[in-house]
């Protein structure tokens, strides 16, 4: 027969079913640096600031930086964007193209309507686009290592004519390819992938062919060196790690990438807290955070107060590298006049 007390008794699956209940302790393990670099601040800004300057609308090619939620609040400010520049129906108009870099026949075009055109491309995108033109102008094959369909890439690769550069994805690729015969090779890289893995392609590339130029420096930027570093040292340490960032942002994928190689057995990326999968992180005792280059620190707070409403979270930073980097905005923007009222 089944007691009074028995009847009471309620299945409980999981700490938060029990009303009352203390909650669980939780150390966050914030990585640092970590969210915006000086090239997407610079891009942000320079939609910001033509808005300021010019007024609404603004058209922007491509997204300015790889985040849903940077476009989103640029579009309430004014910001209209677009997939090409057939689409700017107003010459007048400021059209800005986006920090990844744009293929010379963008400007072209540009110049060919007379559009306004601010080119928001990171400095240090534009220095891998003038490495890959010296190298052409010097009569070398170009090998880019990088990853095809990314917008830098397509940016990358329409510096020079078609034909002059190669795209390197993989060993295989390193392994198969066939240059073209009687010319000095060099290569270049995309600036946002795996520091790890590049090394490899690019050991491969060197023992095939040894006479292989490169970079005089490294064009893997700052941003991501410093950040998938940080990844390192907090990835062996926690149950969890959450990268914020987006699906198509290049080093936002590979800090997760990072993070599970160096030994986390989960890691996620997620854009905003709704993407959090609590049946994985409900019941963890370490998290590690971080944040891709295009993805604001207000997300990185929504995620801990997600946390916070579960757990009872201890925040620590864990710190590998100070950053300072500040790019001037682009020319067309500084010192500009006010529009008249
Ligand atoms: S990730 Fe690096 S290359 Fe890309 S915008 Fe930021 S600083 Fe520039």
């Amino acid at each position: 027969m089944t007691s009074p007390l028995s009847r009471r008794k309620k299945t409980v699956s999981h700490w938060s079913d029990i009303p009352f209940v203390t909650k669980p302790p939780l150390d966050i393990l914030l990585c640092a640096p970590r969210g915006f670099c000086a090239g997407v601040v610079r891009a942000i800004d320079a939609v910001e600031k033509a808005l300021i300057l010019h007024g609404a609308p603004v058209y922007v090619r491509h997204e300015i930086v790889h985040n849903k939620y940077v476009v989103e609040s640029l579009k309430r400010k004014g910001a209209v964007f677009v997939s090409e520049l057939s689409q700017v129906p107003d010459a007048t108009r400021p059209v800005i193209f986006s920090a990844h870099g744009v293929a010379k026949s963008v400007p072209a075009e540009a110049d060919e309507r007379k559009l306004f055109a601010i080119d928001a491309t990171c400095p240090l995108v534009t220095k891998v686009h003038r490495e890959a033109e010296v190298h052409h102008k010097r009569g070398r094959h170009i090998l880019l290592v990088g990853h095809a369909g990314h917008p830098e890439v397509i940016g990358t690769m329409g510096q020079l004519p078609p034909g002059a550069i190669t795209l390197i994805e993989t060993l295989d690729d390193v392994a198969t390819l066939e240059p073209p015969a009687g010319k000095p090779l060099a290569f270049v890289t995309q600036t946002t992938l795996s520091v790890d893995d590049t090394r490899g392609i690019v050991e491969a590339l060197q023992q095939r062919f040894p006479e292989l130029i490169a970079p005089h420096k490294e064009d893997i930027c700052y941003a991501t060196t410093n950040r998938q570093e940080a990844v390192k040292r907090v990835a062996p340490q926690v149950d969890a790690l959450i990268v914020v960032g987006s699906p198509n942002s290049s080093n936002s994928q590979r800090l997760r990438e990072v993070a599970e190689r160096a030994g986390c057995p989960v890691a996620r990326l997620v854009l905003r807290t709704d993407e959090i999968d609590w049946s994985v992180f409900g019941a963890i005792g370490s998290l590690g955070i971080t944040a891709g280059a295009s993805a604001p620190e207000v997300l990185v707070e929504e995620i801990i107060d997600a946390f916070a409403e579960r757990y009872e979270v201890r925040v620590e930073t864990v710190s590998t590298a100070d950053e300072n980097v500040f790019f001037p905005l682009p020319r067309e923007l500084r010192d500009a006049p006010a529009a008249a009222e």
